[in-house]
């Protein structure tokens, strides 16, 4: 546990969090609807500050981050709570969940997990598995710890954050891959509890910051899928954050709250084909045995420089820099 960085003193009592765009006013003894920050007499207590609930050597591409490091490898750590509440939560066993939950995991200093970083075989620490914007301080911490030792920052994230705490992060990270789970602001909002006017405003932040960024949007079968909707957020990710942004379209299975039957893989390549209209670099998640889905093709001469087979990457045309062997176009951050 640890005292928490945004908030203030209200002038009647209580307290508010200026984190993220839920503003929770909390009364002593109270908990945000992260489930994870709390009063405890008059202090913004962030209590997952040293809980590791997930901890684990993942390839990049699992973030998914398909253009930063293909092939390499990343430390990825994850603590508790969330501050949406999606029906379809993949992680809820963490993100759904507060401190009375792991009450036996004991406190991990920040610097025992980016000393485990340097000492591995990764290129740094990612952010992940449950929303790593509640575990602010814990995650501050370790990505200045992170930097000092030349490793990269991954964060892997709803993006609803205030702009104070973003711009103070940003500095921290090398690549961003974001959930953006829906075009539509009432859906936005009743079923996640989220903003896509934050997302939308985020990504712009993070895209001008020149910070790594990719995109999941996880199908949801007669809930997200629109077809004029998704092809408006299409042209929106190219016009406003470039066409180099990487999509990837993540198939659902049920999980936690939600047991409709999994996206069809014929909607998901729909939807891959009409992604591809706009954007030369589009992916399926979830989906086996579809090759030419994960792989990259180069948008210049369309050759392919990156094979991928589930979690197994063959970089076959790339040069070091991360550009085509073939026509020298821009693909990878590597360096
Ligand atoms: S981080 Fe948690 S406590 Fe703070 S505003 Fe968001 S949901 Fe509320």
């Amino acid at each position: 546990m640890k005292e928490a960085t945004f908030y203030v003193h209200l002038p009647h009592g209580g307290i508010r969090c200026e984190l993220c765009p839920h503003h929770c006013v909390l009364t002593e003894g109270e908990h945000g609807k992260c489930n994870a920050r709390s009063n405890q007499q008059e202090k913004l207590i962030a209590e997952n500050f040293g809980v590791v609930t997930a901890f684990c050597i993942d390839p990049i591409e699992k973030k998914p981050l398909y253009h930063f490091f293909p092939g390499r490898q990343i430390l990825s750590v994850g603590s508790f709570g969330c501050n949406l509440k999606c029906d379809w939560c993949q992680n809820a066993s963490i993100a759904q969940q507060g401190r009375s939950a792991f009450s036996h995991i004991s406190h991990t200093p920040p610097g025992q997990i980016v000393q485990q970083a340097a000492n591995s075989n990764s290129i740094g620490l990612a952010y992940t598995y449950n929303e790593p914007i509640v575990w602010y301080e814990y995650m501050m911490e370790m990505a200045k710890g992170i930097k000092e030792h030349r490793l990269k920052n991954v964060l892997v994230t709803n993006l609803q954050i205030n702009p104070k705490p973003l711009q103070e992060l940003l500095p921290l990270l090398d690549a961003v891959n974001a959930d953006l789970k829906s075009f539509d602001a009432a859906f936005y909002l009743n079923k996640t509890g989220g903003h896509l006017d934050m997302i939308k405003k985020n990504l712009r932040t993070v895209a001008e910051s020149g910070v790594h960024l990719e995109i999941t949007f996880l199908v949801l079968p007669l809930m997200n899928e629109k077809q004029s909707m998704f092809a408006d957020m299409v042209n929106w990710i190219a016009d406003e954050l470039g066409d180099r942004t990487v999509l990837h379209l993540s198939r659902y299975f049920p999980a936690n709250r939600m047991d409709d039957p999994p996206t069809s893989l014929d909607l998901m390549h729909r939807l891959f084909d009409l992604a591809k209209e706009k954007l030369p670099y589009v992916y399926l998640g979830n989906v086996r045995g579809s090759s030419t889905t994960a792989s990259t093709f180069c948008r210049s001469c369309r050759q392919k420089l990156i094979a991928r087979n589930g979690y197994h990457t063959e970089i076959v045309g790339l040069n070091p820099d991360g550009s085509c062997i073939h026509c020298q176009e821009p693909i990878c951050v590597t360096h």
